[in-house]
């Protein structure tokens, strides 16, 4: 059978991308050059995280805002339960929608407190599926939400944390992104197991492009994805060499991706870090292209 590099790729891949809103004006200028870099890729939606505990509230909404107001991409918002009530969630809501924010990334969110344990905050949302429930009733949002191949590290077993995905469908969501994964059959047989369990939407894999092994394996034990053995061997030896670190890390997703693609998969979700380089190469390996060629920033610069 053919190398996934070379197998062909669906007729329309589609795809979205994540970014996180920024604290400092340093961090602002690389988020809107990122941005401006994927715009003319035509992804479905560009989406931003909402930080622990509603802390990045206004930082979000400025960020979204300002992507609905100056580029032509369509903006999704992150919301979570954590740390507030229904009704301020419900507020933060009505405030997305009469900014003509149409998307939902509903999620539970973790616990702001030392021991990580995660209690419902009193009058609040307890679950994601509450959350989206809640949410249908402010207004007609689109909304997606969070699936796990590896199962969530709270989730009682892999069978429970289906039923929950399949509790945020049945409340109204159209899709599900997951959380980074790297083993490619994992994910399909998460996608197979989901189908079985009568969930219909579009599973997206969630693509992480590794440009710093490091911080990737921090990640990945807080969230329960695993690191296959093959990648940290892929990585080995080039803790001080970036360059060769990014070229090795485009090859390594490009090669998740079209793998996936030859297995069915025709949406990926890319979490940029706010950096467009790796993803753009990606995307471009993907068939995913802009209309007129663009060049590059550097040659801009030249
Ligand atoms: P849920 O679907 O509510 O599930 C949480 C856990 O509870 C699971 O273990 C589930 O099996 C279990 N569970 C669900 N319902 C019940 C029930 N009724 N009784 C008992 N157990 C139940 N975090 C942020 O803070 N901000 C973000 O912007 C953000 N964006 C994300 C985007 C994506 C695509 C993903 C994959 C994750 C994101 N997260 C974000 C992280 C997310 O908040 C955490 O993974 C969180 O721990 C779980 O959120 P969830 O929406 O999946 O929760």
């Amino acid at each position: 059978s053919a190398l996934p590099l070379c197998s062909r790729l669906p007729d329309d891949v589609k795809v979205s991308f994540e970014f996180f809103p920024p604290k400092t004006d340093k961090m602002a200028e690389s988020l809107w050059a990122a941005v401006k870099r994927l715009e003319p890729l035509g992804p479905q939606f560009v989406s931003v995280t909402y930080g622990a505990g509603g802390s990045t509230r206004e930082r979000t909404h400025d960020t979204v805002a300002r992507i609905a107001r100056e580029t032509t991409l369509k903006a999704a918002a992150h919301l979570t339960c954590v740390d507030a009530t229904r009704e301020q969630v419900d507020d933060v809501a009505r405030r997305y929608w009469d900014a003509g924010i149409r998307h939902i990334v509903a999620l539970r969110g973790d616990s702001p407190e030392s021991d990580g344990v995660y209690r419902p905050t009193p009058g609040g949302y307890a679950f994601a599926a509450d959350l989206v429930e809640g949410l249908k009733k402010v207004a007609d949002f689109e909304i997606s939400v969070a699936a796990y191949p590896e199962p969530h590290p709270e989730a009682a077993s892999p069978e429970a944390d289906l039923d929950a995905l399949k509790r945020k469908v049945d409340a109204g969501a159209t899709r599900a992104i997951t959380q980074f994964f790297f083993d490619v059959d994992v994910f399909n047989r998460f996608r197979d197991r989901a189908a079985a369990a009568g969930i219909t939407v579009p599973i997206v894999p969630g693509i992480l492009p590794v440009s710093n092994f490091a911080t990737v394996t921090k990640f990945a034990g807080m969230c329960g994805a695993s690191i296959p053995q093959w990648m940290a061997e892929t990585f080995a030896g080039l803790d001080d060499d970036p360059d060769t670190r990014k070229l090795v890390a485009a090859m390594v997703a490009a090669q998740q991706c079209r793998a996936l693609a030859a297995a069915g998969a025709d949406q990926f979700h890319f979490y940029t870090l706010n950096r467009a380089d790796l993803t753009y190469a990606i995307c471009h390996v993907l068939g995913v292209r802009p209309p007129e060629p663009v060049p590059s920033p550097a040659m801009a610069e030249a």
